[in-house]
């Protein structure tokens, strides 16, 4: 028999499709954990018999989470209690970050024992930039408010990455073509589940596709950097400094105007220093 686990709160990923992906520190800590706080106890329950582990589970979801997470801390004083959600790592589109935080505020040790997430996995399977990346979470399903977020989104210039559902797949990729231009982009679907696929091409190509077919199954959009965009021209970047130097100093004004119209800063600081000269 394996020691008892220290007190505290223990953030466990599960598998998000398929149960073999389920780390071995993971089911040890499942199966020595005091209580396990999950979404749906169906679910976790399934997991645990996977692994052949009885353990008491209490919910902990959306809806009453801020009326049980006093109880679930004082748990963490004396016993090892465990987070899951229903799949991936709990917090990410899932509930836990309040607990993670009222449990360091009250002194608990956190330990995490990180493993599958969509959004990673998905990235994984995109072909596409990785090295700058943001994760926007799902998309609100209204049109207004789903443009709004989009807008936000097309302000970074890394790769971008939604959780979607089947049935809006189509309207979103088209509302995504329209807020970000036709990029390259992948509608990663039911990674590591029997039916897994990553169907690549145009925001307006994976538009068009989807318009008439929604999908089955769980899904990721993941959205490729926007391209080089044109330099900017001298008659700009003068106007960007003549606007930006009645408010700031010359290096100032230069240092906005250069991370604005994405130039190197010296050469902006010098045309400022000469407009500056001129003006005088
Ligand atoms: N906490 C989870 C994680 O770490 O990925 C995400 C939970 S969120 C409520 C559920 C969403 O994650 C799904 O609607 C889908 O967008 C995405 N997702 C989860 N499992 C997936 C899978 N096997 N394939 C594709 N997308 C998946």
């Amino acid at each position: 028999m394996d020691d008892p686990l220290e007190p505290g709160l223990y953030i466990v990923a599960t598998p998000i499709g398929n149960l073999s992906d389920l780390s071995p520190r993971a089911a040890a800590v499942l199966a020595r954990a005091d209580l396990i706080a999950v979404e749906d106890s169906r679910v976790t329950g399934k997991l645990l018999n996977h692994i052949g582990v009885k353990r008491p589970m209490t919910p902990y979801h959306d809806h009453n989470a801020d009326k049980v997470r006093p109880g679930l801390i004082a748990r963490m004083a004396t016993g090892a209690v465990a987070l899951v959600s229903d799949a991936g790592t709990p917090l990410i589109s899932d509930p836990g970050y309040k607990l993670v935080r009222d449990a360091r505020a009250a002194g608990v040790t956190v330990t995490t024992i990180p493993g599958p997430s969509a959004v990673i996995a998905a990235l994984t399977l995109a072909g596409l930039p990785t090295d700058h990346f943001a994760f926007f979470g799902f998309l609100p399903a209204k049109g207004g408010a789903r443009a709004s977020a989009i807008a936000e989104a097309a302000e970074f210039r890394g790769t971008l990455v939604f959780y979607e559902s089947g049935p809006r797949l189509g309207a979103a990729l088209a509302a995504l073509r329209d807020g970000l231009g036709d990029r390259d982009a992948a509608v990663a679907r039911e990674i590591t589940k029997a039916f897994e696929e990553a169907v690549t091409g145009t925001l307006a190509e994976l538009a068009a596709r989807y318009a008439v077919a929604p999908p089955k199954g769980e899904i990721v959009i993941v959205v490729g950097p926007p391209g080089e965009a044109p330099a900017a021209d001298a008659d700009t970047v003068d106007a960007a400094l003549a606007d930006a130097m009645t408010r700031l100093s010359a290096s100032r004004a230069a240092a906005e105007v250069a991370q604005a119209l994405g130039l190197p800063r010296r050469d902006v600081y010098a045309r400022a220093l000469d407009l500056k000269e001129q003006s005088q």
